[in-house]
């Protein structure tokens, strides 16, 4: 559809909030409810051009008024987006920002739009501070709350608003913006098995240059642990050892490794994260005992923890490799 044409999937909230702004019936308060990086933010954005466009041409936002650019450049007056301060969002924050921004009149248009992101992450002193808000809100006034999670917000509060669930984006979503950003080859594929139709997750990786070439080489790692003699063993720890900033995200890919091993034995092939070494996961699930799998994934633990609490590095990965390296149990 035309509507929209920024916002990959989603579709129930499409037609939801294009019926609703057709008949002009648009809530106060909204909860955006959804898995990490299917797009919640990116809509409750676009949602505000739908709203507050000057100019709008059979309901589409023109993009060229002065309301659309200052949107799009963050800068509108009557958008104000809440970011959670680090862990929690505090109550200075949510006075500050979400009860004095609604208590004044919108500057430049008809509604004042306040989004709320990582809502779930708003203390219980925040929440109770802004029910009032929530429950008398100014005529002006529209709310977004942006969450992963509504078990954390107040009932009271869930109670006011209209929750809009997003989804994981399906295969053809997830092409189409694989496509946009011209991602072609097993690149491609594992891209979008990686990321549990989360367009977040593909932007992690992407921006994370080493994220793919360490995937591949944590498991070269544990083939020539397989392969390696005492000697090989000890070059394998110097060499772990050596690499301090990566080591413990060689170890959680481990973990991953020897979960998926797990799976196998278990239940067979869905599910997988190295999906695209299914073969290589066969021949190890074939050839160790579940007994075995489960004591890697404990000592592999553990040692994540030692590491985590700064012991002493070669002595763990000393200890750790000799484990996985022995045959029976
Ligand atoms: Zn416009």
């Amino acid at each position: 559809m035309e509507e929209f044409k920024n916002i990959i999937g989603n579709e129930d909230a499409k037609a939801y909030f294009l019926k609703t702004l057709d008949k002009n019936k648009l809530s106060h308060s909204y909860i955006f409810e959804g898995p990490y990086g299917v797009g919640k933010n990116t809509f409750a954005m676009e949602l505000t051009k739908y709203i507050l466009c000057e100019n709008k041409k059979e309901n589409i936002p023109c993009g060229t008024c002065p309301s659309c650019h200052m949107i799009q450049a963050n800068t509108h007056p009557d958008v104000i987006t809440i970011e959670k301060d680090t862990k929690v969002t505090k109550i200075e924050n949510i006075r500050h920002n979400i009860i004095r921004e609604m208590d004044t009149k919108p500057y430049h248009s008809k509604y004042k739009i306040v989004i709320v992101k990582a809502a779930d992450s708003i203390t219980i002193e925040g929440q109770n501070a802004m029910l009032k808000t929530i429950e008398e809100p100014p005529k002006y006034g529209i709310i977004i709350l942006v969450c992963e999670n509504t078990a954390k917000l107040l009932p009271t509060i869930k109670s006011r608003c209209i929750t809009i669930r997003f989804n994981p984006l399906n295969r053809e979503d997830l092409a189409a913006y694989l496509n946009l950003k011209n991602i072609q080859g097993t690149r491609r594929e594992l891209l979008s098995k990686l990321s549990h139709g989360s367009i977040g997750v593909i932007n992690d990786i992407l921006e994370d240059d080493q994220y793919l070439e360490l995937r591949k080489q944590s498991i070269f790692y544990l083939e020539r642990l397989d392969k390696a003699d005492l000697i090989g063993v000890y070059d394998l720890v110097k060499e772990l050892t050596d690499q301090k900033d990566l080591i413990e995200r060689i170890l959680e890919f481990w973990l991953l490794w020897y979960r998926d091993i797990a799976v196998v034995k278990k239940t067979g092939t869905s599910d997988l994260y190295y999906i695209d070494q299914e073969k290589h996961l066969l021949d190890m699930a074939y050839k160790l005992t579940y007994n075995k799998v489960s004591n890697n994934i404990d000592n592999i633990k553990t040692a994540l923890l030692d590491i985590k609490q700064n012991i002493y590095n070669t002595f763990v990965i000393e200890n750790l490799l000799l484990k996985l390296k022995e045959r029976k149990k």
